[in-house]
C-alpha cells in the first residue's frame, strides 16, 4: 500500500475541550504523521465551500454554523494508505456507532458535533488539502 496524505480537521466541540492533543496523539500511535497542521477560524463562506456537497442536507444549516463557532485545526497526515487509516480511528459518522478506541468514540459529542473530519477519498483529499494549505506550508 502507497503513502498518502489525507485532510484532518480537529473541529470545534474538540478544540473548546481542549482535545488538540489528545487527539493528535491517537492519530499519531495509529502511524498518521502531521506533515502540516494550523488553527483557523473558519468563515462562514469557507465552512459552506468546504461542505458543499451537504449543501441539500436538511443539517447543512446547522453544520456550517458549528464549523465557524469556534477554532478548528486543519491538518494534512501522511502515512501509509492515510485516508482508510484515518476513517477507521476516526470512527463511525455517529459516536453512539463508533468503535472503541476511536476519536469519535471518545470524545464526540453528537451526530453532528463530532470532533474529527476526514477525508473520503485521496481525490478528495487532494481537493480539500488545496483548499486549506500551499505547497510550501506542507513538509513531510
Ligand atoms: P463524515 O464526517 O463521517 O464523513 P458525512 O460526510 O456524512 O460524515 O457528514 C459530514 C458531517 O456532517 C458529519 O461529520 C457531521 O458533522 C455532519 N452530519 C452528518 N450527518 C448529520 C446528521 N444526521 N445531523 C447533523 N449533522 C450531521
Ligand atoms: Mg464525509
Amino acid at each position: 500500500m502507497a503513502v498518502q496524505c489525507t485532510f484532518s480537521i480537529i473541529k470545534p466541540d474538540a478544540t473548546i475541550g481542549n482535545n488538540t492533543g489528545a487527539i493528535n496523539a491517537i492519530f499519531e500511535k495509529a502511524g498518521l504523521r502531521i506533515v502540516a497542521q494550523k488553527r483557523i477560524q473558519m468563515s462562514q463562506a469557507q465552512a459552506e465551500t468546504f461542505y458543499a456537497v451537504h449543501s441539500e442536507r436538511p443539517f447543512f444549516g446547522e453544520l456550517v454554523e458549528f464549523m465557524i463557532s469556534a477554532p478548528v485545526v486543519v491538518q494534512v497526515l501522511e502515512g501509509e494508505n492515510a485516508v482508510l487509516a484515518h476513517r477507521e480511528v476516526m470512527g463511525a459518522t455517529n459516536p453512539a456507532e463508533a468503535a472503541d478506541g476511536t476519536v469519535r468514540k471518545e470524545f464526540a459529542k453528537s451526530i453532528g458535533e463530532n470532533s474529527v473530519h476526514g477525508s473520503d477519498s485521496e481525490e478528495n483529499a487532494a481537493l480539500e488539502i488545496a483548499q486549506f494549505f500551499s505547497g510550501n506550508e506542507i513538509v513531510g
